[in-house]
C-alpha cells in the first residue's frame, strides 16, 4: 500500500525548548494515520498532528479496545537516526492485537510508515545526549456504538514526541512497595499485552504507592501476593551474588524489548542470567543477608531505573546503599551506546535512517 504524505506548511519546531523537555508532552509536526473498515486496512497516510474528531459514543471510551506501543529513536553521534527494535515493537502489537480482537498491522507496514514518518520529522529527533524522540504507534476501535463488541473498525496511528528521560530521577534509584491488596495482572488476563486498560487500572495503586512516599509499585502476582512480577510500567530485575533473575514471561509478565536486551547483554558478560519464579520473601531475605547486590526495572521510557530501597508490609530493606549499582551503570551505558552509535551493535538491534 502506497503511503499519501500531507506536508505540513510550517514547522512547530520553533515553538518547543528543547532544551527543557518533558515527556510525552510536545508533539512532532507530522502523524500517520490509517483506517480499518469492512474487513481491511487502507488509506495510510501521514498528515500533520492534529485532533481527531470522534463520536461521543466512539467504543474506545467506553469500553478500552485499544492498544500501544512505545519505542525510541535517537540522534548518532554522526547524526543518522538510529531505532531501537522497531521489529519487535511491530510484532508484539500484533501479539497485543490478537488478546484484544484487534486485526492485524502489516508489520512491513508498520516498517515503512515508521520510516517515512521519521524521514519527514527528521529534525525532531533531538539532539542532545540522553534525550529522544519517542514514537507512539496504537490502534484503537472507532464504531460508533454503545454495546459491548468486537469494533468492525479502527484508527492505526503512529505519533512522535522528542523526551529527556522518563523520570526525573535519571539514572538515580527509585523506592518501591509492593501493593498488598491490588494486583496489576492476573492468569487469563491481559497482563502481557500493551492495552490500555491496564494502564488505567494500575493508576489507583501508583496514586497510593506516591501517597505513602515511594516512587513505583512493585507488583506482586495475583493469586498469591508473593511472586514479584514488575515495577512500575517496567520489568524488574535483582541481582544476587552472581546471579541476574528475573521472572519469566508467563502470560501477567509484559515481554519488555529492554528485558531481552538486557539479557543478551549480560549473559555476553559471563553473567549468569536465571530466568525463574522469585517470592518478595526470598528478595527481602537476600537483601538482609548482603546477598543482593542491586536491583533494578527496564523499560524504553527509562531504560535502566535502579532501586534503592523495597518496602513490603512491615519489612522495608535498601539496596547497594540506595547508589546506582555498576551492572545497572554497565547495562545503561551499553545501551545507550549502541543507541547512539558510539559502540558498534553485534546484535543489529538497531535500524539507522
Ligand atoms: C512497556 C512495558 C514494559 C517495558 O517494555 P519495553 O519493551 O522494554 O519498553 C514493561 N512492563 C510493562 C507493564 C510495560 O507496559
Amino acid at each position: 500500500m502506497k503511503i499519501t504524505i500531507n506536508k505540513k506548511d510550517k514547522s512547530r519546531m520553533g515553538e518547543v525548548d528543547f532544551e527543557n523537555l518533558g515527556f510525552g508532552t510536545d508533539f512532532s509536526d507530522h502523524m500517520f494515520v490509517m483506517d480499518y473498515d469492512d474487513g481491511e486496512w487502507h488509506d495510510p497516510r501521514i498528515v500533520p498532528f492534529e485532533n481527531l474528531s470522534v463520536s461521543p459514543a466512539m467504543m474506545t471510551l467506553h469500553y478500552a479496545q485499544t492498544i500501544f506501543e512505545g519505542l525510541k529513536a535517537y540522534r548518532t553521534v554522526d547524526g543518522d537516526i538510529s531505532v531501537f527494535r522497531p521489529h519487535e515493537h511491530a510484532r508484539r502489537l500484533n501479539v497485543s492485537a490478537e488478546r484484544l480482537c484487534i486485526p492485524e498491522v502489516d508489520t512491513l507496514l508498520f516498517m515503512d510508515a515508521l520510516k517515512k514518518l521519521l524521514e519527514l520529522d527528521r529534525e525532531w529527533v533531538p539532539k542532545k545526549k540522553g534525550d529522544s524522540l519517542y514514537i507512539r504507534p496504537f490502534v484503537f476501535a472507532t464504531d460508533e456504538y454503545l454495546g459491548v463488541g468486537i469494533s468492525k473498525s479502527y484508527k492505526f496511528m503512529i505519533i512522535t514526541s522528542p523526551v529527556s528521560l522518563y523520570y526525573k530521577e535519571g539514572l538515580n534509584p527509585v523506592s518501591l512497595v509492593t501493593s498488598g491488596e491490588y494486583s496489576r495482572a492476573c492468569p487469563g488476563g491481559t497482563g502481557y499485552v500493551k492495552a490500555g486498560g491496564n494502564y488505567a487500572a494500575s493508576l489507583y495503586p501508583a496514586k497510593l504507592a506516591k501517597d505513602a512516599g515511594y516512587t513505583q509499585v512493585l507488583w506482586l502476582d495475583g493469586l498469591e501476593h508473593r511472586y514479584v512480577e514488575e515495577v512500575g510500567t517496567m520489568n524488574i530485575f535483582f541481582y544476587f551474588n552472581d546471579e541476574l533473575v528475573t521472572p519469566p514471561l508467563s502470560g501477567t509478565i509484559l515481554g519488555g524489548i529492554t528485558r531481552d536486551s538486557v539479557i543478551d547483554l549480560a549473559r555476553e558478560w559471563g553473567v549468569t542470567v536465571n530466568v525463574r519464579r522469585i517470592t518478595i520473601d526470598e528478595v527481602l531475605e537476600r537483601a538482609e543477608k548482603g546477598e543482593l547486590k542491586e536491583a533494578f526495572g527496564t523499560g524504553t521510557a527509562a531504560i535502566i531505573s535502579p532501586v534503592g530501597k523495597i518496602a513490603h508490609g512491615e519489612k522495608e530493606v535498601i539496596v547497594n546503599d540506595y547508589e546506582t549499582g555498576e551492572l545497572s551503570h554497565q547495562l545503561y551505558d551499553r545501551l545507550s551506546k549502541i543507541r547512539y552509535g558510539e559502540m558498534e551493535d553485534p546484535y543489529d538491534w538497531c535500524l539507522r535512517l
